[in-house]
């Protein structure tokens, strides 16, 4: 490959709102997501990640559910 003409692709961490980091590539030096593969419920069949920030809760309350 040429030098010079790709972007700084590199190993970042990924911060995930449940908590979870893990390492990715990314030309960023860092990198948030709100959803990964430990706490996605396609992943984990259950929704863990629903408790983060209380998103859920706010929406429960909003729609005044139980
Ligand atoms: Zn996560």
């Amino acid at each position: 490959m040429k030098q010079g003409i790709h972007p700084n692709y590199k190993t970042v961490m990924v911060t995930c709102a449940c908590g979870n980091e893990f390492e990715s590539g990314s030309v960023k030096d860092a990198v948030k997501v709100e959803i990964c593969s430990e706490c996605h419920p396609f992943y984990t069949g259950r929704q863990k990640f629903a408790d983060a920030g209380g998103r859920v809760d706010r929406f429960k309350k909003k729609y005044n559910l139980k």
